[in-house]
């Protein structure tokens, strides 16, 4: 799924879903699945009453590209596994975060900027000083785009989408929030349905 310029995130796979969450939380109470209106309401039960731990028995992986920005915040959450391509090993792409609402002068300044710190970088790289990579990069500006997998249980997920879905979290981080959202209600409807129910939508 596309979100900014260039960035996109992507549901690589999954390990369980909402019958092995559903398995997990009627252990509990001694219980099995009976209908789906049922297995809805104790899901329901379990996310007011914050008892979490069943949600961790689904886990994803995502394929992300974001800015530098975007993911410095994005790694603030440990309750996750991530692997980011290394621009020690890796020469920089010329690939750049242009806000959409950016027009006309300031647009074609913001372009400027940006190629201008990777003519550099270039230089640097490849002309007489031979300088290394992991110094290099020093001089390009944080909204580089740069790519990881993110593995990452059900619960904390969703501490994930509820902190970065929010209003006082910042608009690009928002949006991959939300297209997590719509990815994971694919993967598990009934949990990821009650949670924007009952969690997103009265704010916790
Ligand atoms: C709007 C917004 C503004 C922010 N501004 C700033 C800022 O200005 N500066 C800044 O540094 N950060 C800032 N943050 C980051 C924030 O403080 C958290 O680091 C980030 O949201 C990750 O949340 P988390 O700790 O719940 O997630 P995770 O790290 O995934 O942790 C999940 C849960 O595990 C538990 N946990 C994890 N580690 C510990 C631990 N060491 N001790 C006890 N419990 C633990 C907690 O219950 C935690 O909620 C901001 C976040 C948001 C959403």
């Amino acid at each position: 799924m596309q979100v900014l310029n260039n960035g996109f995130v992507r549901l690589v796979e999954h390990m369980g879903g909402d019958q092995a969450v559903i398995r997990n939380a009627r252990r509990c109470y001694r219980s099995e699945s009976k209908s789906e209106n049922a297995d809805r309401q104790l899901l329901r039960h379990l996310l007011k009453g914050g008892h979490k731990t069943p949600f961790e028995a689904m886990v994803f992986t995502f394929d992300v590209k974001t800015p530098l920005f975007v993911a410095r915040q994005w790694f603030r959450h440990r309750m996750g596994s991530y692997n980011e391509e290394s621009l020690r090993y890796c020469v920089a792409l010329r690939d750049y975060y242009i806000p959409e609402d950016l027009e006309g002068d300031l647009r074609q300044a913001w372009i400027r900027q940006n190629e201008a710190a990777f003519d550099f970088y270039e230089e640097l790289v490849n002309g007489p000083h031979k300088m290394v990579k992991e110094q290099a990069r020093s001089i390009l500006p944080i909204g580089i785009y740069t790519s990881f997998f993110w593995t990452v249980n059900g619960s904390s997920l969703m501490n994930f989408l509820y902190l970065r879905s929010d209003k006082h979290a910042q608009y690009e981080i928002r949006l991959y929030a939300q297209a997590i959202l719509e990815l994971v209600k694919e993967a598990a409807p009934i949990c990821f349905d009650e949670f924007e129910r009952e969690v997103l939508k009265n704010g916790g």
